[in-house]
């Protein structure tokens, strides 16, 4: 009997007057968390949710989402969590796609309408019955949340579930195609917490204060802050929208110990010191600085780590892997470059394309991972889970090399997928949309190197026959109907593509 939610029960129970969540000037303790995160659980067993269901929520980085989040799992239900940025019809997928029956939803504002797109996602599944709005009015079939949560009450007694049952649903395209759900256990986000714990050495006694910027609904800030952070009795800083200034900003006046980021966020950071901050300060208190997501660049790392006088501890996981599955081992010598060794209780290996394992030093496979935090299989998908996985190893697309002291190195990503400042874009999911303009007649989509983003998207598009559009009109038609990170930057129309005899698009030959 297993349940990830008593993560924040138990941290509730020893610390209840610490700050958990702390945005701008309000701050929620570890008993007001708790209580709300009841509160949650109630109303769902109320509208007659629990063990067996599932429940997404599009919620930025405000307390809300961990409340929901917790609140859920309390419920025994499996957390769902959406990217913030889809629009309506990805939305709609989504929910279609983990048959969720109810739907929390933030209601946002012009800037960032996800209220808007969440209602339009809602009303398009016939399955999801029930919808609330975080912050926003009810109505058209949707519940205010501010108007049915007082009612609840602030005590609840989590179900109590199997190690194996699904806790949280993280949607990704994997090696392959649309969206799909890893199925990720009690279990698996359990142990992956108390890993990172482990590896970053933090104790209850040493609770540490935690800047949140990274993105909730992503596996990586979800354990290593969120998670890894209420199991200890830490404080979570939230940043819902990152920008350098403001990050400094916040390091400064918490007095921030640990940061995770996704190695553009540390390009920013470098790139936003100036005279007002005050580095020592910063740097006097900072004790871990985390990076993961993509590769980080080795110039950053030196850089960050002169100034700030902390080494960046470089991680390597994957959505299926809970995430972290790789670490440069803080007791180890970590080395510039390297996404350092297996966590304790992670067997690694490099296979090729038949699954034979890759012998030597420095040979290039793919990396294959099993252990406890690999994910159950993709939600109603036995075709992709029995492709991605064998006798419990998870292959990930991503090929490596391993030096003769056992570090290992990302050489680059088998799959074509695009990581645009940290953000995964697939793009199949862009080329089957733009596929559908009356004037695309085939569409590649690459990623190029960018100097702000790491990548930007670029598609090459060749026209249907006897129609005529510009790369303007595909961008601007792009920008209404995907997330703002993933539509094409650039599109270039072209005549023809290269191919591989069987007519696979040569894209390597495009970037
Ligand atoms: P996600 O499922 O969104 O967590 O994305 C996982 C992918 O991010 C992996 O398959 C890698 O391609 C990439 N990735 C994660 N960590 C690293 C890293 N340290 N270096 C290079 N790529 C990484």
């Amino acid at each position: 009997m297993l349940n990830l939610s008593m993560f924040l029960e138990d941290s509730a129970r020893k610390y209840p007057d610490r700050d958990a969540l702390v945005l701008g000037d309000a701050r929620f303790t570890y008993a007001e968390t708790d209580g709300l995160a009841n509160q949650i659980a109630n109303l769902l067993v109320a509208s007659g949710i629990g063990p067996g269901d599932r429940v997404a929520i599009s919620c930025p980085n405000l307390p809300w989402f961990p409340i929901v989040y917790y609140g859920i799992l309390k419920a025994g239900a499996a957390v769902v969590p959406l990217n913030v940025l889809l629009k309506g019809r990805e939305i709609a997928y989504h929910l279609e796609d983990c048959g969720a029956a109810a739907y929390f939803c933030f209601e946002g504002g012009p800037e960032l309408p996800i209220g808007e797109y969440g209602r339009e996602g809602f009303h398009a599944v016939e399955s999801c019955r029930t919808m609330f709005v975080i912050d926003g009015a009810g109505g058209d079939g949707a519940t205010s949340l501010s108007e049915v949560l007082p009612l609840q009450p602030s005590t609840f007694e989590a179900e109590p579930c199997e190690a194996t049952d699904t806790a949280v649903i993280l949607y990704t395209s994997g090696t392959t195609g649309q969206p799909k759900g890893a199925e990720l256990t009690h279990s698996n986000m359990v142990m992956n917490a108390i890993a990172a714990n482990r590896l970053f050495d933090s104790t209850p006694s040493r609770p540490d204060t935690h800047l949140l910027t990274l993105p909730l609904f992503h596996s990586f800030g979800q354990t290593i802050n969120m998670n890894a952070g209420f199991s200890v009795g830490a404080t979570l800083v939230l940043l819902p929208r990152f920008d350098a200034g403001a990050a400094l900003e916040i390091m400064e006046r918490e007095l921030i110990t640990m940061f995770a980021g996704v190695p553009t966020m540390y390009w920013a950071l470098l790139g936003a010191v100036d005279d007002s901050v005050d580095v020592a300060r910063i740097a006097a208190n900072l004790r871990k600085a985390i990076s993961g997501g993509a590769a980080l660049p080795v110039e950053i790392l030196e850089r960050f780590a002169s100034r700030f006088g902390v080494g960046i501890l470089e991680g390597y996981g994957l959505s299926e892997t809970s995430p972290v599955a790789l670490f440069s081992d803080p007791e180890q010598d970590p080395r510039a470059g390297s996404i350092g060794v297996p966590l304790w209780g992670v067997q690694v290996r490099l296979v090729d394309r038949d699954w034979n394992t890759v012998e030597g030093a420095d040979a290039v496979g793919e990396i294959a991972i099993r252990g406890h935090n690999v994910m159950k299989g993709y939600l109603g998908r036995p075709d992709a889970t029995a492709e991605a996985m064998r006798d419990g190893w998870f292959r990930t697309g991503d090929l490596a090399r391993r030096d003769a002291d056992g570090f290992y190195y990302i050489v680059d990503r088998a799959k074509d997928m695009i990581v645009r400042g940290g953000f995964n874009v697939y793009p199949r999911e862009i080329e089957e949309v733009l596929m559908t303009h009356d004037a695309v007649s085939l569409a590649a989509v690459v990623g190029v190197p960018h100097e702000r983003h790491g990548e930007e998207v670029r598609a090459y598009v060749i026209p249907a026959p006897g129609t005529e559009v510009t790369a303007a009109d595909l961008i601007a038609w792009s920008k209404e109907r995907m997330a703002s990170y993933k539509y094409p930057r650039e599109v270039r129309l072209v005549e023809h593509l290269p191919m591989t005899a069987t007519g696979k698009i040569l894209k390597r030959e495009l970037v």
